[in-house]
């Protein structure tokens, strides 16, 4: 469930708004002055901030402005003036959205659904965009433990596509078959590092074009391999 604080020093307007939040299912909390009410957002987890401008101790400018150097938590900013509105607009202090009052407790409803909605949307987008690794051709997307080579799908064991994406992660870095027989292999698991050089020989097949002349996973005789980018 999503929790929602209000920060807002008129308690009818505060009551009001929670009342109609929490009928959409949402639980909400209210604080009635600045400091109190910037401390929680900035140390508590709630997933949207409802903000009013004139408050005591520390008005909505400032919260805003400290609260958006830190977390990304959508902000909506309340006020009775529609200068006010402008001007906050024109500070650009990070604020997703601005309501002027007396506004009716539906709207508001509205406006929080959508951008919780849109936030948890850019969030879950950021995290599957992490998990996804492109290299000249090469995609590995590490949540659904699949590989594409110049758009085409190849499958790989569980040992190669570790393997493969370890490399892939560390781009550049020369690694000993000691190392990524240490890294993929389990400590205690049984075989030696001849293993290595055989997994590198598969991966190589199914990503190289020409697998005698590497262009992603390079031999440094001597030494181990490396991805090159
Ligand atoms: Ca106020």
């Amino acid at each position: 469930m999503s929790r929602i604080l209000i920060i807002e020093d008129e308690e009818s307007i505060a009551d009001l708004e929670k009342d109609y939040l929490e009928l959409s299912g949402f639980q909400v909390e209210i604080e009635g002055e600045g400091p109190t009410g910037l401390a929680r957002a900035l140390e508590e987890d709630f997933q949207l901030v409802i903000l009013d401008l004139m408050l005591p101790g520390v008005d909505g400018f400032e919260i805003c402005r400290r609260l958006r150097e830190a977390k990304n938590t959508p902000i909506i900013m309340v006020s009775a003036k529609k200068d006010d509105i402008d001007k906050i607009r024109g500070l650009g202090l990070g604020a997703d959205d601005y309501m002027t009052k007396p506004f009716s407790p539906s709207e508001l409803v509205a406006r929080v659904k959508a951008h919780l909605t849109r936030y948890e949307r850019l969030v879950s987008s950021n995290v599957s965009a992490n998990q996804v690794i492109e290299i000249r051709g090469i995609k590995i997307d590490k949540t659904a433990r699949r590989v594409w080579v110049n758009g085409e799908e190849k499958n790989f064991t569980s040992r190669e596509f570790d393997l493969l994406t370890f490399l892939a992660e560390n781009p550049n870095h020369v690694f000993t078959k000691e190392e990524l027989f240490r890294k993929i292999w389990d400590m205690d698991s049984v075989g030696d590092i001849a293993t290595v050089t055989v997994h590198i020989k598969k991966i190589r097949e199914k990503i190289e074009f020409n697998s005698t002349k590497p262009q992603y996973i390079e031999t440094i005789w001597g030494v181990g391999y490396r991805f090159k980018v």
